[in-house]
């Protein structure tokens, strides 16, 4: 068995090997080779705590196992990241435990991947303008990841607390982009891929602040009840996600479809997109919408290209349970 600690990680698996990593999986979701486990979230009573299990199997890549983590409120004061997780993995033909990775790094490069490969498969050739909206952990992890995939001249960003956009900044000034805070309205107006990266549960985009064209990457709504733009604005745009049954269940599109602006059936699969088994974006006016909900089988991908990379590197630490 191998153990990558999570100390490792950072120097081992960079923004494209995630990107491969989680595009793959992606593809092999939509071609049914690949799928996730009923997901378990549980309120503990203890520590004010929420702890469960993301799995899956990818028959494509051989990768089996399940993230397990949650959230501890408390960790903050402990000197501690609130989110922590860890990936298991085992071997697909025999059952035994086969690598054991810290998921902390690789939940925010796993969730950054989604939204690149969302832009990388659909945001306009010609995008110049990248809108942020949130400023939390993820936020950063976005933005880098974002800013590869189109020749982006400028970012513009808003978030609830204004003071926390300095992070963003600082971190476009190290990819080289100039960065301004602006208001929604502003946002909407410049942007023409933007990445809603929050923990709300009420809509802060409305549909009349973004424009025909715009690519929107919905990234924080993984839970039911959380919300970042208007339902009518998810109607609008031609609505992809990574997994339909968590799109509407948990997703950004649990809204547009409890209130029957649209269906099950009007969501396709960014999987189906890379596959070319959908055209994707089908005019320079369309506005399109990837709704990330985060699924078990990005973190066994991810994890699974570090596994490959630690033996690369010579880094692995075997040891027997
Ligand atoms: P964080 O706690 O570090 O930051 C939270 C962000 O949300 C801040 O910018 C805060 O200002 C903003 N926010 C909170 N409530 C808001 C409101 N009512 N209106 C506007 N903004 C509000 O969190 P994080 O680690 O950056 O994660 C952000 C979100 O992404 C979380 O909801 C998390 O659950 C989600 N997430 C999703 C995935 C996925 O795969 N889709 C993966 C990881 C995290």
């Amino acid at each position: 068995m191998i153990v990558v600690p999570e100390s490792a990680i950072p120097a081992l698996i960079d923004r494209g090997a995630a990107f491969d990593a989680v595009e793959g999986v992606f593809a092999a979701m939509s071609r049914r080779e690949a799928y996730n486990f009923p997901v378990i979230r549980e309120d503990i009573g203890y520590a004010d705590a929420l702890y469960g299990f993301k799995s899956g199997f990818d028959r494509a890549g051989l990768t089996l196992g399940l993230k397990s983590g949650g959230y501890w409120p408390g960790n903050e004061a402990k000197g501690l990241t609130n989110h922590q997780s860890t990936v298991f993995l085992f071997d697909p033909d025999t059952g035994r435990l086969k690598a054991v990775v810290g998921g902390n790094y690789l939940t925010a490069l796993r969730t950054a991947a989604a939204s690149a490969v969302s832009i990388a498969h659909l945001a306009r050739e010609d995008a110049k303008v990248l809108g942020m909206v949130g400023a939390g952990h993820q936020s950063a992890f976005q933005m880098r990841a974002a800013a590869e995939q189109r020749d982006f001249e400028r970012i513009v960003g808003w978030n609830r607390n204004p003071a926390r956009l300095e992070t963003l900044a600082k971190a476009a000034a190290e990819i080289g982009l100039p960065f301004e805070a602006v208001d929604l309205d502003e946002l909407g107006a410049q942007a023409d891929v933007v990445i809603t990266i929050t923990s709300s549960f009420e809509p802060i985009l409305k549909s009349h602040q973004i424009k025909p064209g715009t690519h929107i990457a919905c990234m924080g709504t993984d839970t039911k009840g959380k919300q970042e733009v208007e339902a009518e604005l998810v109607a609008r745009a031609t609505a992809f996600t990574d997994e339909i049954a968590q799109s509407t269940s948990i997703g950004e599109c649990q809204h547009a479809v409890a209130g029957n602006l649209i269906g099950a059936s009007d969501i396709v699969e960014l999987g189906a997109v890379i596959n070319k088994d959908h055209p994707g974006r089908s005019s320079q006016d369309e506005v399109t919408l990837f709704d990330g909900t985060g699924v078990g089988l990005q973190d066994l991908a991810v994890a699974g290209a570090v596994v490959e990379l630690a033996r690369a590197a010579g880094t692995a630490v075997e040891t027997d349970l």
